[in-house]
């Protein structure tokens, strides 16, 4: 396969998404990544979990990716916001029985979405290829792979990343600034699986 409707440089969660909900629109996608998918399902690899919102929730249930979840997640019934130890906060709770969202690990995203996307009758996941060069014109693109393939598309995503090679040759600028905060990112393992009463109503 060489020819596709769109081509996504990138297999992050992001790119795979985008292809998934392609796929599902009856479009084709062509994926380059130059990363080996394979440790990628480790904890070793990303042990974070990412809060995925209602309404990303339900994009991945219409898409399949949710079929292919190794576990449900965890349902994200209330969200509390502390400023230190000051009296007050925010608090949003879920109403209509849908939580607000879902708490789901890094790895198992990244394993359902590879899944969805290697399952989609429309999408090509090329790993472990490098881009060797990319020719934009009026009427697409042509990216050249080093391995020596050709590939075409309509439309090129980039979707490689924050620091995105493929945004800067397109000259499209970003603008950065810094929090001067540091934050602490760390998984926690509760001893009971409901919070004490002091906790939760907080
Ligand atoms: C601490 C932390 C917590 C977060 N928590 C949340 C959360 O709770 N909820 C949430 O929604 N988001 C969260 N995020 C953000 C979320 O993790 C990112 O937005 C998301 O992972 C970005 O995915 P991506 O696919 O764009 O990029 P990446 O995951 O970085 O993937 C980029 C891919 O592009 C490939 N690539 C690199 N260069 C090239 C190239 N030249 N050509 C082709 N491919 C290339 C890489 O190999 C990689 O596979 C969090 C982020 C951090 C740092």
């Amino acid at each position: 396969m060489d020819r596709a409707d769109v081509i996504i440089f990138g297999g992050g969660m992001i790119g795979l998404a985008l292809a998934s909900a392609l796929d599902s629109s009856g479009l084709s996608a062509i994926v380059v990544d130059p990363a080996d998918p394979a440790p990628r399902s480790e904890t070793a690899f990303d042990g974070r979990t990412s809060a995925v919102s209602s309404s990303s929730m339900r994009m991945l249930r219409t898409i399949g990716v949710a079929d292919h979840f190794a576990e449900s997640g965890c349902p994200i019934l209330r969200i509390a916001v502390a400023d230190g130890l000051e009296p007050g906060g925010l608090r949003f709770d879920a109403e209509d029985d849908e939580p607000l969202g879902w708490m789901h690990e890094n790895r198992h995203l990244r394993t359902a979405l590879q899944a969805r996307a290697e399952a989609g009758p429309n999408t090509w996941l090329l790993w472990k290829s490098r881009v060797a060069n990319v020719d934009r014109s009026e009427h697409g693109v042509v990216v050249a792979l080093e391995d020596g393939r050709k590939l075409h598309a309509p439309l090129l995503v980039a979707a490689d990343g924050r620091n995105s090679a493929t945004r800067e040759a397109a000259g499209i600028r970003v603008a950065h600034w810094r929090y001067r905060h540091q934050a602490i990112v760390s998984v926690l393992r509760h001893e009971r699986t409901d919070p004490p009463l002091s906790l939760a109503s907080r």
